[in-house]
């Protein structure tokens, strides 16, 4: 397998990566790297949660510290194109976080918010540009900016947004490039008309397609269970009782969080065990091998306990706590239904991790159904009653996936085996926001900075 030193990025890179924790490259990046640093063109068919971004902000990255010559007043160097406000400041916060030993800078523009600081920074000169396209025309059209000078062209998630109508912005945008460049496209879909407009815009390009993360998710029935803190581990008892869950694997946050759940289950008589870093390896491998083996019925993990974990046969995952990057999620409901079997996922989710699990939904794009089986049990419905429990709500129709093309979830367990409506929509929960629409009110995600964070960030050039 490759290692990221495999791919001829420069120290800088490495260091920033590996203080990010990253360990290995994802499919796409190992595909990518190379081609893009060797300045082909690139199609990529990947969504987010594939590590696209960093596919391509690296070899920006490299590329444009390779040559330091400052991008000259009202002109950049790289130019990406995002369909909207959030994924932008995701990929400009990538390009602070990647970037952070080298001295690139970048500006993040996108509408709704004022233009006078946009106009500022882009007539300074920047190195990357990351824009949303209405606002990108409007500040081109305001002389901010010139396209005359961009080196690398990419173009992210353009199904997004050709379904939100940018296609003018597009072509208009194109048509100001220089026309000796690089040209990075990426779709999560390639229907015809994407595939034309990849066409007229790539020159010989290397394709990289990745299979979505979400295909995990989608073969893993999932539930949500809204509860409050202090109940969980009873909550988890009472769920156990099911003698469907034969092989449990159960997620805590913290190394102690996983002993103190270890503890309740054992004494309440359920054989447990937990593996995290502070056991033994002795001790870990033995309690794997009783997990294994079907002597220990769950088997209580961290995160990075579990990674070295291979058991097939898992019937169900539990979070117990809901990680704060959502890929863990899907990394960690990924260790049932393997190899084509069938599996459940049950997430505990208390008033605090709302966010959280909102979070996930984005990621896997997916809303997470209540699990009115596990709710349906007399000691569970007492120990959620308040989140998530509505005989009243019973009726309402099913939770719809937010993304258009993607399977609904199957529901929890053998509870609801009539296609009868399931799960009323938990308190508190939104569709994800996909437009580069008003800033107000949107939450970002975790792992960008705020929305108005860009303005602090501006022109700053780091080192
Ligand atoms: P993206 O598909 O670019 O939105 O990235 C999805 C998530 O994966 C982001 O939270 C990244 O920080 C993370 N990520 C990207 N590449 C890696 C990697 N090689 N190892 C671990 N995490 C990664």
């Amino acid at each position: 397998m490759t290692n990221f030193t495999d791919l001829n990025l420069s120290e800088p890179l490495l260091r920033a990566l590996t203080a990010e924790g990253y360990e290995k490259p994802t499919p796409i990046q190992a595909q990518s790297i190379p081609s893009l640093l060797a300045g082909k063109d690139l199609l990529g068919i990947a969504q987010t949660g594939t590590g696209k971004t960093a596919a391509f902000a690296l070899p920006i990255l490299q590329k444009l510290a390779a040559h330091p010559e400052r991008a000259a007043k009202g002109t950049c160097r790289a130019l990406i194109l995002s369909p909207t406000r959030e994924l932008a400041a995701q990929i400009g916060e990538s390009f602070r976080v990647y970037g952070k030993f080298l001295k690139v800078s970048r500006a993040v523009v996108f509408g709704g918010v004022s233009l006078g600081k946009q106009i500022d920074i882009l007539r300074g000169g920047v190195d990357v540009v990351v824009a949303t396209p209405g606002r990108l025309v409007d500040l081109i059209e305001r002389k901010a900016l010139t396209l005359s000078k961009v080196e690398i062209f990419v173009l992210d998630e353009v199904d997004q947004m050709l379904d939100l109508g940018f296609i003018h912005a597009i072509r208009k945008i194109t048509g100001m490039l220089p026309s000796h460049r690089q040209n990075l496209f990426f779709s999560a879909t390639m229907p015809k008309e994407i595939a034309g407009l990849a066409n007229n815009l790539l020159t010989d390009p290397v394709r990289v397609e990745v299979a979505p993360v979400a295909t995990t998710a989608e073969r893993v029935n999932q539930s949500v269970i809204h509860v409050d803190p202090a109940n969980k581990a009873k909550l988890l008892a009472e769920l156990l009782k099911d003698n469907n869950m034969t092989r449990t694997l159960v997620f805590t946050r913290t190394k102690h969080g996983a002993d103190k759940v270890m503890k309740h289950l054992s004494n309440a008589g359920f054989t447990a065990a937990a593996i995290h870093g502070n056991k033994s390896q002795n001790n870990r491998e033995r309690a794997l091998a009783g997990f294994k083996a079907g002597k220990v019925l769950v088997l209580v993990a961290t995160d990075i306990a579990a990674r070295g974990i291979d058991v097939d046969g898992v019937s169900h995952v539990v979070n117990y706590d809901l990680p704060h990057v959502p890929e863990s999620y899907v990394h960690r409901i990924g260790r049932t239904a393997r190899a084509g079997a069938d599996g459940s996922a049950i997430a505990f989710c208390t008033p605090e991790d709302r966010g959280l699990l909102r979070d996930i939904e984005k990621t896997i794009r997916t809303q997470v159904p209540v699990a009115e089986h596990a709710l349906g049990l007399k000691g569970v419905q007492q120990l959620a009653p308040t989140f998530g429990w509505n005989p009243a709500g019973k009726d309402k129709p099913a939770a719809k996936p937010h993304h258009r093309g993607q399977k609904p979830n199957r529901n929890h367990s053998a509870g609801n085996g009539q296609g009868k409506p399931q799960g009323q929509k938990p308190q508190g929960q939104h569709q994800p926001k996909r437009d580069g629409g008003n800033a107000g009110g949107a939450q970002a995600p975790k792992r960008t900075g705020s929305s108005g964070s860009w303005m602090s960030e501006l022109g700053k050039r780091q080192g």
